[in-house]
């Protein structure tokens, strides 16, 4: 006899939805998450809620957030993001890796399923404040990004805690599951360590949804590479890639780039992990409107490749490796007035100086006559000819130089020049399980395993070298809705089955 009908692994954005989602169907539902209640939510908790999906104009926002005034959207331009555009994204920015059914899956399914998480209690609203500068009066939205949960990852957390809280859906916190039973044929259970020892669940599907393992180091540098035991863990201590463990033991297939991460920016003196009182804030992500020095006193990126949605999951990457894996993001007062909230932090790695001189000699680690040597030859190239626009890839470029600036550009000649230390921040692994169309986990001969799915960032096959902002809350939405109806479905049919 089955104690639960479905076991969901985690507590985050992914598995509260499979949570909601197997509950529709009338299944009963535990929900086991590693974390004490006050550390629970993952890194659903430390984001800013922001959320990819497809609209086709402002009235599909509208139905999303009926709080939008009139007053609001005459002065926005939302545009639209339609699938079409969700679809180049995914393929561009992956280098046409992402697998195209999880794709389709993902796009397809992104309205629907922020419709669906509203009527569990979800609000969203507009990102003003990230995602759109205000230009002659208006603002534009850029970046195919344009809503975040109401509250950002706390409020998205809360909203789900309390909608599954009124599903009557349980949440165990402080209950790490070590492994599955498995009888070689169908997963039926887990054992989970709480703090009154450990304890055999039977259940008649598991939904594991347990996040990745970038908060381990030794996965991090046997799978990411050497040097990524150096990098800080922006979210969640808990991510240590228990739920891969775990089916990977009874024989799941591995998909997706094992070898890649989503990795930002961080501040240099951020905590080991993340900090839930800073949140995201230690993530420094104005680059597009400055440049980038390392300890040679060199840039090496393109800043403004592309609007920073594009770019910014994969800078880490190269900042962790430049030469003692730091860089200085340097500014000056044209562009202070563009820079995020998070530049305004109290724990924040900043220096300011009333010349270049005197900046490059603050840069800690870094050679100050090179430095300085970058920062003359960088006001000689910038084409000041071309029109600054933040809100549109303007082109405003650099000529001659070895690493060129493609958008964005601006001399460094109004003082006071800030700068701000930044290392590698990593965010979420790519590589994980495999998933079928139905969300159930596929063993290594790509069958799948009875009462075995999964969801979130423990998926392999979405996201490979870089990322589009917003979609790891989306992904988890969508593949947690999908892997708990058909959990939730697959447990109830059981019960039928047996009661006939
Ligand atoms: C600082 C930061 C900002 C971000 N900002 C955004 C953003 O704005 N938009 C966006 O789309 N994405 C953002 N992301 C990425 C986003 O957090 C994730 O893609 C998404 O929240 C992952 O959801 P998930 O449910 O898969 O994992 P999580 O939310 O991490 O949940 C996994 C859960 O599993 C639990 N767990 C782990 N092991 C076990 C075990 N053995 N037993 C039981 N439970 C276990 C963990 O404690 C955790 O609660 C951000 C991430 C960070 C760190």
């Amino acid at each position: 006899m089955a104690d639960w009908d479905v076991v969901v692994v985690g507590a985050g954005n992914a598995a509260l939805c499979a949570a909601l989602a197997a509950r529709e169907s009338g299944a009963s539902v535990l929900v086991l998450e590693r974390a004490p209640e006050d550390e629970g939510g993952g890194n659903t908790r430390f984001t800013a809620g922001a959320i990819r999906t497809v609209y086709n104009g402002v009235d599909d926002l509208r139905a999303l957030m009926p709080d939008l005034t009139d007053e609001e959207v005459a002065i926005t331009d939302f545009g639209t993001y339609t699938s079409d555009q969700f679809f180049d994204d995914m393929f561009r920015v992956t280098q046409y890796r992402c697998d195209a059914d999880l794709a389709e899956t993902l796009i397809t399914r992104s309205y629907d399923t922020l419709t669906w998480m509203r009527g569990k209690g979800v609000r969203f609203q507009p990102i003003w404040g990230r995602q759109a500068f205000k230009v002659d009066g208006r603002f534009k939205f850029w970046g195919g990004l344009t809503i975040e949960a109401w509250g950002g990852g706390p409020g998205l957390v809360e909203a789900l805690w309390q909608s599954a809280a009124r599903q009557g859906i349980e949440i165990r916190y402080s209950s790490r599951v070590l492994n599955l039973l498995y009888d070689d044929i169908k997963v039926s259970g887990v054992r989970v360590k709480t703090p009154n020892g450990v304890e055999s669940i039977k259940a008649k599907a598991v939904v594991l949804a347990a996040g990745g393992f970038q908060a381990n180091p030794e996965w991090r540098t046997r799978y990411l590479g050497a040097g990524w035991e150096l990098a800080k863990v922006r979210g969640s201590r808990f991510n240590t890639g228990d739920g891969i463990r775990m089916a990977l033991d009874i024989g799941a297939a591995p998909y997706g780039n094992w070898s890649g991460s989503h990795a930002v920016g961080w501040d240099y003196n951020a905590p080991e992990f993340g900090d839930l009182t800073v949140g995201d804030n230690f993530q420094k992500h104005s680059y597009p409107f400055g440049i980038m020095i390392n300890a040679e006193g060199k840039r090496f990126v393109d800043e403004g490749a592309d609007f920073r949605n594009y770019t910014y999951a994969k800078y880490g990457r190269v900042i962790l490796n430049q030469p003692n894996q730091f860089a200085w993001q340097v500014f000056d007062q044209k562009v202070t007035h563009l820079l995020r909230d998070e530049y305004r932090i109290k724990r924040v790695t900043k220096v300011t100086a009333p010349t270049l001189e005197e900046l490059v000699g603050k840069l800690e680690g870094v050679n100050p006559q090179a430095a300085l040597a970058e920062l003359t030859a960088w006001n000689d190239a910038v084409m000041t000819e071309v029109p600054f626009d933040p809100n549109v890839k303007d082109g405003r470029s650099t000529r001659g130089l070895a690493v060129p600036k493609s958008n964005w550009a601006n001399r460094l000649d109004t003082p006071p020049y800030e700068a701000y230390q930044v290392t590698c921040g990593v965010t979420f692994t790519f590589g994980g399980l495999r998933i079928d169309g139905n969300g159930q986990v596929q063993d290594v001969d790509l069958a799948p395993i009875p009462g075995l799915y999964a969801a979130g960032e423990l998926v392999g096959g979405l996201f490979y070298f870089n990322y589009p902002g917003g979609t790891g809350l989306m992904s988890g939405a969508v593949f947690g809705r999908l892997a708990g109806t058909e959990a939730g479905k697959a447990a109830m049919e059981g019960t039928t089955r047996a009661a006939e």
